[in-house]
């Protein structure tokens, strides 16, 4: 019968125990024993609900305090210096000082760089390597969790990522070749292999998931020389894992790996099996990752069973496992917990658990089992019925979207003529100054908002509030002299929640946690249904705001890339699909703005470079509909009404002509914690429009130097015209208290008027 097993499952706990266990360590409230307490007892509770959903082999060494690439790192003793003389105290404080940076006993420690793990929300620590790194087996976390396991009473799989991945995951401090490395690093997993066969471990997995990624000849020859090296170690026998993609063009390199078993992602790539079949020498262990280990809905009995018994057919029972795609870190653990939630939707989803119990069933039902293969005939049935429901297809919805036009995508005038008449509409000053949106969301707002959802503060006395925190807003604003205004978003909690819970679609969690990093985690709203707006959701904001000033006031949107990439996105439609519907109802939205005298607003894309495919073959295709639904957005506005668009980073070079693409009359990013060395990209490529490199790290409670955002504009005009340059911090300021963020504009908007005025006199000479 086939094996039914998992690759890693959540850490965090159902009601977020981990993350609340670290936060007081941290603070250093808590007893010695409370941290190690609390994960032990989640490693055993886990592994519990895998047996008590009948799975046959678990996962360990899956768990982690902070992250899994952090803890390879130390495993191995890949320790930056500097980090030396904590660890040397205390290994637990060294560890969290890679993390999270160490500021106590005289040190000031910055952590490790933190990057997204693939293309998912979950982000890994960035190992710091040199050339001549030497790696050795200093800690015993993998062999101590599969005793743990084992003494459980588990049949445990060590979870290891694999050499080459992890050499790829990391950085070099020097520049030099990371894959040079692994000469160095090989001895270290052999001891590492052997400690673990001794110890009884039958099977390890070792991840590689950069074999779904782009992988040039120096990477190919590298998987070639570990898989070697490790095969020989005398180890368990080792199932290599690939994930969140096809192999494709790493399938042949993949298959010929010396290892007794692959697994393999269907749910993303299910179109792969016949390929991964035909390659897959004789005796070879296939783990088939059928349930999508990435997203929240069931998984459909008419696509998994046909394929599975293909497999079954080709491997027998005993070569065949059945498997999530991926780790089950990336969705929450149990829906039994969202009881609020409505029958109908749930009876379509299925979290952690959910999804180790569907695996189950498909292994039944490939053993013969009448019952098991009825259960999936009545999923089946089930999907399909739903997938009829009013709401999962709206007509209304579904004819706009037909009716489409690429003109629907068009401004009415290209840029230059919607320069002037902007210019002419709004009379803005040179060197225009404003803000990314938010204010600080004081204690205050945040403890009325969430009486107000509790029903503890009525209506009106919460829109009173609203307005009150608005007008100070306003005030500040207009007293320090910025140019374009903005509300402040204190009414939001969240830029994609508080959009999500107005349109049509979407659904919300209870306890839908899934690790974003270290103890942060995130509740991503869940699309169901065809996405409509019923009614305006910001107009009223908006125009309260522009009715106390006369000074432009910016209307404020979370655009449909971001609504997308940060929600949990149907399966049964294709998510550009779910984006251009999400481009028109916040289409609408615009157009409500502007008919209620709004003349300037900013669309928020700061996910749009996230989304990009982890293959370069496919960035294309992403780039031109995540334009496209920026464009729907913004379609259509008169010219004098002026589009903004924010994005949170720097790393522009390899989008810069999308960027351009999305024709934005101004767009704000991020470049003063780079120093503005994204305006390289600009100095390859003229962007046309305005545009606003942000002049103050708001991330930072530091008060920037009215003589470091001087540096910074000036930096920017050696790039950029004078004409096209906005005068804006990096980002928005709800995390910030206003201690900070009062004097920070002040001085900024000071640095633009000064800078006016040296033009200005430039200009007379
Ligand atoms: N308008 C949002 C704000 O200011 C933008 C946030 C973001 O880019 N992440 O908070
Ligand atoms: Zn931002």
């Amino acid at each position: 019968m086939s094996l039914v097993t998992h690759l890693g499952f959540p850490r965090i706990g159902l009601k977020r125990e981990l993350k609340r266990a670290l936060e007081a360590h941290w603070r250093g409230e808590a007893p010695a024993d409370a941290l190690p307490d609390t994960t032990r007892i989640l490693r055993e509770r886990h592994w519990q609900l895998a047996r008590d959903a009948r799975v046959d082999v678990v996962p360990c060494n899956d768990f982690s305090l902070y992250d899994h690439v952090l803890d390879t790192a130390v495993l191995f003793d890949a320790i930056p210096d500097r980090y030396r003389p904590v660890f040397g105290k205390n290994r637990l404080d060294g560890y969290f000082a890679m993390a999270r940076g160490h500021k106590r006993d005289g040190h000031d420690l910055h952590a490790l760089e933190m990057t997204k793990w693939f293309d998912t929300n979950y982000h890994y620590l960035v190992p710091e390597l040199h050339a001549g790194q030497h790696f050795t087996l200093t800690g015993d976390k993998p062999l101590a969790e599969f005793l743990e396991a084992k003494a459980l009473g588990h049949r445990a799989r060590p979870v290891l990522l694999g050499p080459v991945s992890f050499l790829l995951l990391s950085k070099t401090v020097d520049g030099s070749d990371r894959l040079a490395l692994l000469g160095a690093l090989l001895p270290a997993y052999v001891v590492l292999l052997r400690q673990l066969a001794a110890a009884g471990a039958d099977w390890v997995q070792m991840d590689e998931p950069c074999l779904v990624l782009d992988q040039d000849g120096d990477a190919r020859s590298a998987y070639r020389r570990a898989y070697a090296a490790l095969a020989e170690a005398g180890g368990p026998k080792i199932l290599l894992a690939s994930y969140f993609g096809a192999l494709g063009d790493n399938l042949a390199l993949t298959s010929e790996l010396p290892v007794a078993g692959l697994h393999v992602d269907l749910a993303r790539a299910p179109q792969q099996l016949d390929a991964v079949l035909d390659a897959l020498p004789a005796g070879r262990v296939l783990s088939a990752g059928v349930v999508d280990g990435r997203n929240v809905w069931r998984s459909r009995p008419a696509l998994v069973l046909p394929s599975l018994r293909r497999a079954q057919a080709r491997l027998g029972d005993d070569n065949l496992w059945l498997a999530p795609s991926c780790s089950l870190l990336h969705v929450p653990i149990d829906l039994a917990a969202e009881t609020a939630l409505e029958p109908a939707r749930r009876a379509t989803m299925a979290f952690a658990r959910q999804k180790l119990e569907e695996l189950r069933v498909y292994a039944d039902a490939l053993a013969g089992q009448v019952e098991a293969v009825a259960a999936l005939d009545a999923q089946q049935a089930l999907l399909d019925q739903q997938a009829r429901q009013h709401g999962v297809r709206n007509p209304a919805v579904r004819a706009r979207l037909h009716e489409l036009s690429p003109q629907g995508a068009l401004r009415r005038s290209p840029y230059a003529t919607r320069r002037s008449a902007q210019a002419s509409a709004l009379a803005l000053p040179s060197l225009p100054t404003t803000t990314i949106g938010s204010f600080p969301q004081t204690d205050d707002l945040r403890l009325a908002r969430a009486a107000h959802r509790a029903g503890k503060l009525a209506d009106d006395a919460y829109t009173a509030l609203l307005e009150a925190e608005i007008e100070r807003v306003v005030r500040f604003q207009e007293e320090i002299g910025l140019d374009v205004l903005v509300h402040g978003e204190p009414e939001r909690n969240d830029m994609v929640e508080y959009f999500g819970e107005q349109l049509d679609g979407y659904l919300f969690t209870r306890l839908g946690w899934v690790q974003s990093y270290g103890s942060r985690c995130v509740k991503p709203p869940v699309i169901w249904g065809d996405v409509a707006r019923p009614v305006p959701m910001t107009v009223r904001w908006s125009t309260y705001a522009q009715s106390l000033t006369g000074r432009p006031m910016k209307g404020m949107l979370t655009g449909p890339v971001t609504m997308l990439q940060w929600s949990f996105v149907r399966d049964d439609l294709p998510r550009e699909t779910v984006c251009r519907q999400i481009a028109l109802a916040l289409r609408d939205e615009v157009h409500d703005l502007e008919a209620a005298g709004i003349r300037v607003i900013q669309i928020d894309e700061p996910a749009l470079r996230e989304g990009l495919p982890l293959r370069r073959a496919d960035w294309p295709a992403y780039l031109a509909w995540a334009v496209e639904c920026f464009r729907i957005t913004a379609g259509g506005v008169r010219d004098t009404t002026q589009i903004h668009t924010h994005m949170c980073y720097s790393e522009f070079n390899d989008i810069i002509e999308a960027v351009a693409a999305m024709d934005a009359d101004v767009i704000s990013i991020e470049t003063s914690r780079s120093r503005m060395e994204l305006l390289d990209a600009f100095v390859r490529f003229r962007y046309p429009n305005g545009i606003g490199p942000g002049v103050y790290d708001i991330h930072s409670p530091r008060v920037p130097t009215q003589a470091e955002m001087l540096d910074l504009l000036r930096k920017a005009l050696k790039v950029l015209d004078a004409g096209q340059l906005w005068v804006n911090p990096d980002c928005g300021l709800k995390t910030r208290g206003w201690a900070e963020v009062k004097p920070a504009l002040r001085g900024m908007v000071d640095c633009a008027r000064r800078l006016r005025t040296e033009l200005a006199a430039t200009a007379d000479t």
